[in-house]
């Protein structure tokens, strides 16, 4: 039986990221993976296509209503759907390919098939062939992340009712898609086909959308995306869901009313469950919290001497940096480091037009933490860089504490969003202020520029906006 120093089950980042830095640190390891590619849900199936078929619709877009403002005329636009999947496809294949060629670079083993626990320190995994290999690991690191969640009353059947898995690959635009719930996923992959040419219209049970991040800037983004095409309906709880050829009628209530809604697919975008059947955790007594999650503490050990968990199968929000993060910092812990993760400052991303990004503290948490706050916005419309390239919607908004002017939160709507809040990120891990930020040299004309001036927003000293 071959013996690892660590073996981890599953190859999202959680997984692959900690099997890398393994590899640095020269313990012998494996990597378990049951699909046929490396590289989990964000690879396959999540960050990466979905950010493909996001750019992809958002230049489709582009051509469509932007362009003539810049005085260029395109006269005939029109979508080959079947290439855009394909270059989706093609992006993930490049990516997962060179997860496995890491693998080999940084001298782990991977092993095809269903990685199971048999007893602490054993692992037994079977290939899709149906053999079965057994492997001893003084570390086993569980990292088999999530799946989609359902709705008790309807199941996905993967043509009408389907996750997110399938909202990658429709063949055509459905004419009306239907999305439920209103977070990253679902406004995401509503955008992408409401660009393509689906009337979407998105069903969220709370009085908002993109719960989690700041209030302000979501309201905005709602009202972004309805500008676009999409239609909102809050505080609406579906309840029913029915499908006659092919086609779906959901039943849902709006403050004491009955409504229904007619879709040729029906997108359910409720959230995510942590993975972990197959995996044997319960039978060596592993325990989990009510969640079913698996229960760890700060350095990702779980109760079973030499068992380990990080990712989307442990607490925490169900980000693929926040995997990576954890993957590195529990191999750094078996390593004798000492491996840690500042989840006060994990930057969470929604990528529409604008994408919304926040990090750390919204106003509205760190009035309910009872923390004195002040406040520094400044809108993307007073930037030149973003008036020049068309694209002056949104602003950035920063929390500092009142007392110590220390930045708590970072909160920003823009079409580049995604890339600016690592600024804010940045200075955040070092404890930086927000005076800090707004005295740091920033190159002109860009829109790190709205940064730096939301950052002297705080102290009420912008410079091309009036302070109030
Ligand atoms: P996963 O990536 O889920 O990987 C787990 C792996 O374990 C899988 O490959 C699975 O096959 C394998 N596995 C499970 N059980 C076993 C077993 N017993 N034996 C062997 N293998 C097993 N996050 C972001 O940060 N940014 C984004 O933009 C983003 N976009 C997303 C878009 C979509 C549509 C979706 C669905 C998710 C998105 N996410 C995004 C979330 C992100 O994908 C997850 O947070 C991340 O993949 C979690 O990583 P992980 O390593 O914990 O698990």
């Amino acid at each position: 039986m071959e013996k690892f120093d660590v073996v981890i089950i599953g190859s999202g980042p959680g997984g692959y990221v900690a099997a890398i830095r393994a590899g640095q640190l020269g313990l012998k390891t494996a990597i378990v993976e049951k699909d046929k590619e490396l590289g989990g849900t964000c690879l396959n199936i999540g960050c990466i296509p979905s950010k493909a078929l996001l750019t992809s619709s958002d230049h489709f877009s582009f051509a469509q209503k932007e362009a003539g403002k810049h005085g260029i005329v395109i006269d005939q636009v029109t979508v080959d759907l079947n290439k855009m999947l394909q270059r989706k496809d093609k992006v993930v294949k490049t990516l997962t390919g060179g997860v496995r060629a890491l693998m080999k670079t940084n001298k782990v083993t991977t092993l095809e098939g269903i990685g199971t626990i048999t007893a602490p320190g054993k692992v037994s995994v079977k290939s899709s062939k149906g053999e079965t290999q057994e492997v001893e690991a003084k570390h086993i690191i569980i990292a088999t992340g999530s799946v989609p969640m359902e709705l008790p009353f309807a199941k996905f059947d993967g043509q009408t009712i389907v996750s997110s898995t399938e909202a990658l690959s429709f063949t055509e635009a459905p004419a009306r898609l239907l999305v439920i719930g209103a977070g990253a996923i679902g406004l995401e992959l509503g955008s992408v086909w409401s660009r393509l040419g689906s009337e979407v219209t998105v069903l969220e049970f709370l009085p908002r959308i993109a719960l989690g991040f700041d209030l302000e800037l979501a309201n905005l983004l709602q009202r972004a995306l309805t500008g676009q095409g999409m239609t909102f309906h809050l505080e609406t709880k579906v309840s029913a869901l029915k499908i006659e050829n092919g086609h779906a009628t959901a039943t849902a209530s709006k403050g004491g009313e009955e409504l229904t809604f007619e879709a040729d697919k029906v997108l359910v975008s409720v959230g995510r469950r942590p993975f972990s059947e197959g995996v044997g955790a319960d039978k060596i007594g592993v325990e989990f919290d009510e969640k079913k999650r698996i229960k760890v503490d700060a350095h990702y050990r779980t109760n079973v001497e030499g068992v380990y968990a990080i990712g989307d199968v442990i607490a925490g929000p169900m980000l693929a940096h926040k995997a990576e993060e954890e993957g590195i910092a529990c191999i750094e812990t078996i390593a004798g480091k000492s491996g840690h993760v500042n989840y006060n400052v994990i930057p969470g991303i929604i990528y529409t037009n604008p994408e919304l990004a926040g990090v750390g503290l919204t106003e509205d948490q760190a009035k309910e933490q009872g923390i004195e706050v002040r406040i520094g916005k400044f809108p993307f419309r007073a930037n030149g860089r973003a008036l020049a390239n068309e694209d002056a919607e949104g602003m950035v908004k920063f929390v500092a504490e009142a007392k110590t002017d220390r930045i708590l939160g970072a909160h920003i709507l823009q079409h580049a969003a995604s890339e600016l809040i690592a600024e804010a990120a940045s200075v955040m891990e070092f404890g930086g202020s927000s005076e800090d930020l707004g005295r740091t040299c920033h190159s002109h004309p860009t829109l790190s520029e709205a940064v730096k001036e939301a950052a002297l927003a705080v102290e009420k000293r912008a410079l091309h906006i009036v302070n109030r």
